[in-house]
């Protein structure tokens, strides 16, 4: 077990979990265990929520250019273990060499975010609203937050919050995946190295049972969310209930547009990373392709023969161009999809069933699987099956890709492939989801702009990241003025 016992980091101290419940951490390529994660207890959660505000006192009175500071020095820390911390993903995950430093990179984009803070948080003034009488609004700190993490952006998705949060002078509790949770712990590490004061950041391991407690604690000012669509739904109206801020990211069915005007040879590229990439565990995954008019046989033809060549096995080779999925579990459920496809009378134009590395025999592997025939009231186009399968609609004329996407319930993101500035202005406007892409096959936001959701792929007001985050993280107090 090369991660041993994971620990909890709370009051500025590792701190062994009482809890007699712990998970193994499996690496997935390989199904060894290398960590165990404790289910931590209530008491643990409470305790780590009373230091949080504890802290919360003296932190929001440093000034932001000392909390800038602190997060350079974060900056440091995390480039100067970068490699390490990739590595650690890509066994805690599966994904490959290179996922797993995209996603590292994008978790400094949002640590130098919040290096700007005492820029970001200024607030704004007027003089003279009426005769001899000023206004402004000032942007203040609220207390203290937490993020409830999925398992598939271990490292990058709690930091979409916790630099922005911490910066703006809150303190921040992360609950990471109990299915991922080592990158996180090797980030506290770099946290504890970079001195935040004790409490002003506190990692709490576990499952609903610490959720419950974050969600119900009137010492909870909010929540970001991250994860599947059901429990989205669970945690918004849970901690609505309980008078605090929720943004919940909730999951995907996305689809790639293909216009017959499209560059081929780009557009198959596009969708094949897509689609394929991070085993197609990403919210942001395409996983229906609209073939409109013409161009469906020729791309049915070129995604089949390129996907056919992708090259399985464990994501520490630079070989390697898709790791395995998650789980066992996961696989199962995959699996699943794939035989629902078949019984809805999709076929199957190539087959991950079966897929086999030899020198990672036990590794939870599903080859990259491709659909034609999918009709849109399909199970296999209607359910998010966050695994390595991509389904084929012809269909005749963009109105068409419209209504297919429009008939999907979730909104997190859509791309269209066309050479036509017309067809990509009728896109943008009218598909009905958070992320659009124009010739892009993930179109994931940096740090800087809101990571945007709509229908059931988003349940809140305020996304998470630029400067939705920043008003997410703070309160607005409008001052009125007038001197004797
Ligand atoms: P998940 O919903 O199973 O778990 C997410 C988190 O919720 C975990 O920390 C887990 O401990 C907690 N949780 C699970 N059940 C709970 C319950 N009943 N009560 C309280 N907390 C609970 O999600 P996952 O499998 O880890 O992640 C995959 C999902 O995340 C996919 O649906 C994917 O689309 C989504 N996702 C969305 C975005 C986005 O930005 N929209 C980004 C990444 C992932």
């Amino acid at each position: 077990m090369e991660y041993g016992i994971l620990k909890n980091y709370i009051d500025g101290e590792w701190v062994v979990s009482q809890s007699s419940e712990r998970l193994d951490v499996e690496n997935p390529a390989t199904a060894e265990v290398i960590a165990q994660v404790p289910l931590s207890t209530v008491e643990e959660a409470t305790r780590a929520i009373a230091v949080a505000q504890e802290a919360f006192w003296e932190w929001r009175e440093t000034p932001p250019s000392a909390r800038a500071r602190a997060m350079f020095r974060l900056k440091a820390l995390m480039e100067e273990h970068f490699e390490d911390l990739a590595r650690t993903i890509v066994q805690e995950h599966g994904k490959i060499l290179d996922e797993a430093r995209g996603e590292v990179r994008r978790a400094i984009e949002n640590v130098e975010l919040a290096t700007g803070i005492p820029s970001l948080m200024m607030g704004y003034n007027a003089e003279d609203i009426a005769t001899g009488i000023d206004e402004k609004c000032v942007l203040q700190p609220v207390g203290v937050f937490a993020c409830v993490a999925p398992f598939n952006f271990p490292t990058m998705v709690p930091w979409w919050f916790l630099p922005t949060a911490v910066a703006c002078g809150n303190t921040y509790i992360i609950k990471p995946s109990e299915v991922c949770p080592i990158s996180q712990n090797r980030l506290f590490e770099l946290l504890d190295e970079a001195d935040f004061p004790p409490g002003v950041v506190g990692l709490l391991n576990g499952d609903k049972r610490v959720v419950d407690v974050l969600l119900r604690h009137p010492d909870v000012a909010g929540i970001s969310f991250v994860g599947s669509t059901p429990v989205g739904k669970y945690i918004y109206a849970t901690a609505a209930a309980h008078g605090k801020r929720a943004q919940c990211q909730s999951g995907a069915k996305n689809c790639l547009v293909v216009m017959p005007d499209a560059a081929l040879e780009r557009t198959v590229a596009a969708i094949l990373s897509s689609a394929f990439g991070t085993a197609g565990q990403r919210c942001l995954a395409g996983s229906l392709v609209l073939a409109v008019g013409d161009v469906y046989e020729p791309l049915k033809a070129q995604l089949v023969e390129a996907a056919s060549h992708i090259r399985l096995g464990d994501g520490l080779d630079e070989a390697t161009q898709m790791g395995p999925v998650i789980s066992h579990q996961a696989q199962t459920r995959i699996l699943g999809y794939i035989k629902k496809g078949l019984a809805e009378g999709a076929e199957l134009l190539l087959d991950g069933r079966g897929a086999h590395v030899a020198e990672r025999p036990h590794g939870y592997f599903v080859g990259p699987t491709i659909f034609d025939g999918v009709r849109p009231e399909m199970t296999i186009a209607q359910e998010e099956i966050f695994g390595p399968v991509l389904g084929i609609i012809h269909v005749s004329d963009f109105e068409e890709a419209l209504e297919v996407i429009a008939g999907i319930p979730y909104g997190n993101a859509a791309s269209l492939f066309t050479a036509s500035g017309k067809w990509a202005r009728e896109f943008t406007y009218r598909a009905h989801c958070g992320n659009i892409g124009i010739n892009i096959g993930i179109a994931a936001p940096v740090a800087t702009f809101p990571f945007a959701g709509m229908k059931n792929s988003f349940f809140g007001d305020l996304h998470g990241q630029g400067l939705d985050g920043i008003q997410f993280f703070t309160d607005r107090k409008v001052v009125i003025e007038r001197w004797f």
